[in-house]
């Protein structure tokens, strides 16, 4: 924006331009009534002057009426050459016959007895009218004052002639031009100091408001700090107050509104929620750093586009749809890599008049609540599920005992072994769900205490090994295994509960020996890294496909339910170990390959006990 004024645009300019105009009218009309107002004065007394008296008139007609022409003649010179010529005027007098009778002009004398060949003259004679008026000789471009009296005789009114009179204006005007010249003269002056004054005037007037601009412009900046000089108590000075009162206003809303955007940016900034602002058109103004993170879209990209393009949702909604009828929706962004569900909120931003000046749409991250709420519903199926089966099976088993097979006594038994089995699977299967219960409502009680880990783990394999090498029948698996001991010299301290941690191993080693064929090996080692102690158990088992290997932790997740219902599995052993080993701070993980076998890992924390302390105590 130009903001510089050029003179002939400011007001500084346009005061003086109106002042000197005034003055300038002003001096016009004066000098035009004075200068119309004192030719018709000077011509009036000059027209007085040149008046012929009345005597001169009346010797005329007696003159005229004398038969004898040349003694006429002589009388009528005589007469003429009497007049005072003071102003140089010209007498002249034509008889009824339209002849030239006399004339004071010495020059003219030779037109004495000629006949007259003034228009005017000959007019007078003819109308018998006097005429009086300015005319102008284009010969030596004077103007005369002409007058042409006819000479009637007043006992039988006969017109004997006409006095004609003509008198040089020229000295008339020239003394009104000069005076006139003064004035013009006058004026101009009049004029300039007017122009003059009217500049130093206007210059006091604009001068505050040129300072007043100069002001606000700073305002428009964002500098407050300057103050209008206040001149005095006038409209400009309560005008500069005015500013100046302005200023601080402007300065403390600035502020107020500043802080208010601070505000409202950090509110935005900390929110754990998506918050988008849009216009009246649904196109972005606000986003908050949450909304860009979830929508995987920056604020410059999002700005001006529309929210049905930056949500994805065009194709389900029209803006009018979410004007007419702001709702909540579940957007669903998920993707091959990652999960994510989004409730939007859409609210309308309102004036007061109910002018919807845009939409705000506050965006809640739900992929957990969701995800809790599918493996929610997915646990009760499956629990359901889980029981039927071994509940159909008993009641199947116990209406065939019941329809007689209980006499029989070889099914009979047999029957009972099944019932008991399913049974005794049915109760496992509840405290382990009790057990994950506690564990998820964390009432399960940890009990850590600091315990040699290699004695513990030697401890539950040495228990393995017993049942392999039982005597009894009824205690040894059905399958044959052999353990590999791979442990480090060193003992390792470490803070567990050891019967939760019993369970894990038995578990593991349990797994491994159910999904191996018989006659497989088992390695378990234990070693430290820096702070952290590592236990594997190592099956040349099944394996587990690569694909089920994010699950295999899930509760009631099983490779092979068919198999792993045989062997007596409930599905929630390796869910349990995940809690456990989690409650404890560390780790489970599973490295397997199909067909090949599976190694499960246990990271502990683990702080190295330094030696000095042991000798201290
Ligand atoms: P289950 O009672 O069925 O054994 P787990 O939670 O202990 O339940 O194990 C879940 C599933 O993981 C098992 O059904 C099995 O398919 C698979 N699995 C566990 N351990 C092994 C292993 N060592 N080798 C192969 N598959 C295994």
């Amino acid at each position: 924006m130009n903001n510089k004024i050029k003179y002939f645009q400011s007001i500084h300019f346009k005061i003086a331009l109106v002042l000197a105009l005034i003055l300038l009218v002003t001096l016009e009309i004066v000098g035009a009534v004075f200068v119309s107002q004192l030719e018709t004065k000077n011509v009036d007394s000059y027209k007085k002057q040149v008046q012929l008296p009345t005597y001169v008139n009346t010797t005329l007609i007696n003159e005229l009426s004398k038969t004898n022409i040349s003694k006429a003649n002589v009388g009528i010179s005589s007469l003429l050459s009497d007049i005072d010529n003071k102003n140089s005027t010209e007498v002249e007098v034509v008889d009824a016959k339209n002849t030239v009778r006399g004339t004071n002009e010495s020059g003219n004398q030779s037109q004495v007895g000629q006949k007259n060949v003034k228009t005017n003259i000959k007019n007078t004679l003819i109308n018998r009218q006097s005429y009086s008026g300015i005319i102008s000789d284009s010969s030596n471009s004077s103007r005369y004052y002409t007058v042409i009296t006819p000479l009637i005789k007043s006992s039988n009114n006969e017109l004997v002639g006409v006095v004609y009179v003509r008198a040089n204006l020229d000295s008339v005007y020239k003394e009104i031009n000069q005076i006139t010249l003064i004035y013009v003269a006058a004026a101009l002056v009049a004029i300039l100091a007017g122009l003059l004054i009217s500049i130093v005037i206007s210059r006091a007037i604009t001068k505050p408001i040129d300072e007043m601009k100069q002001q606000t412009l700073q305002i428009a900046k964002g500098d407050y700090s300057g103050q209008v000089h206040v001149y005095g108590r006038d409209e400009l000075g309560q005008l500069a107050n005015a500013v100046n009162n302005l200023s601080v206003k402007v300065e403390e809303s600035q502020e107020s509104t500043e802080s208010e955007r601070q505000r409202l940016d950090s509110v935005l900034t900390n929110m754990t929620d998506g918050v988008i602002a849009t216009d009246r058109r649904g196109k972005v103004i606000i986003m908050n750093d949450e909304a860009a993170n979830s929508l995987e879209i920056s604020e410059s990209e999002a700005i001006d586009k529309s929210i049905l393009d930056v949500l994805d949702i065009g194709e389900e909604y029209t803006l009018r749809e979410i004007i007419e009828n702001p709702d909540e929706t579940i957007i669903d962004r998920s993707d091959h890599s990652h999960d994510l569900i989004l409730h939007a909120h859409f609210s309308l931003i309102q004036r007061e008049s109910g002018f919807v000046s845009g939409l705000v749409c506050v965006l809640h991250d739900v992929t957990e609540q969701q995800k809790i709420d599918n493996d929610r519903k997915q646990f009760v199926s499956n629990v359901s599920h889980e029981l039927r089966t071994p509940l159909t099976s008993v009641h199947s088993y116990i209406e065939a005992l019941q329809d007689g097979a209980w006499k029989d006594n070889t099914i009979a038994p047999k029957f009972l072994k099944v019932t008991q089995d399913e049974t005794d699977r049915m109760i496992r299967m509840i405290n382990d769900l009790l057990t994950l219960s506690r564990m998820d409502s964390n009432t399960q009680k940890i009990n850590k205490e600091l315990v040699n880990i290699k004695e513990l783990f030697n401890y539950i394999l040495d228990r393995f090994d017993m049942i392999i090498k039982s005597d009894d029948d009824s205690k040894k698996p059905m399958k044959d295994y052999k353990i590999i001991r791979k442990f480090t010299k060193i003992d390792l301290w470490v803070e567990i509960d050891t019967d939760r941690f019993t369970q894990v191993i038995d578990n593991l080693m349990n797994n491994a020996i159910k999904y191996s064929p018989d006659g497989g090996t088992i390695t378990c080692s234990l070693y430290e890294t820096h702070n952290n102690v590592i236990l594997s158990v190592k099956d040349q088992g099944l394996g587990i496909p690569r694909s089920s290997i994010p699950h295999i932790f899930d509760r009631f997740y099983r490779v092979d339910k068919a198999r792993s219902r045989a062997q007596g599995g409930t599905g929630l052993g390796l869910a349990i170990s995940k809690e456990v080993i989690q409650a404890l701070g560390g780790r489970i993980w599973v490295e397997s390959t199909e067909n090949k076998g599976s190694t499960f890992y246990i990271a502990l924390p683990y702080e190295p006990i330094e030696e000095d302390l042991w000798d201290e105590n």
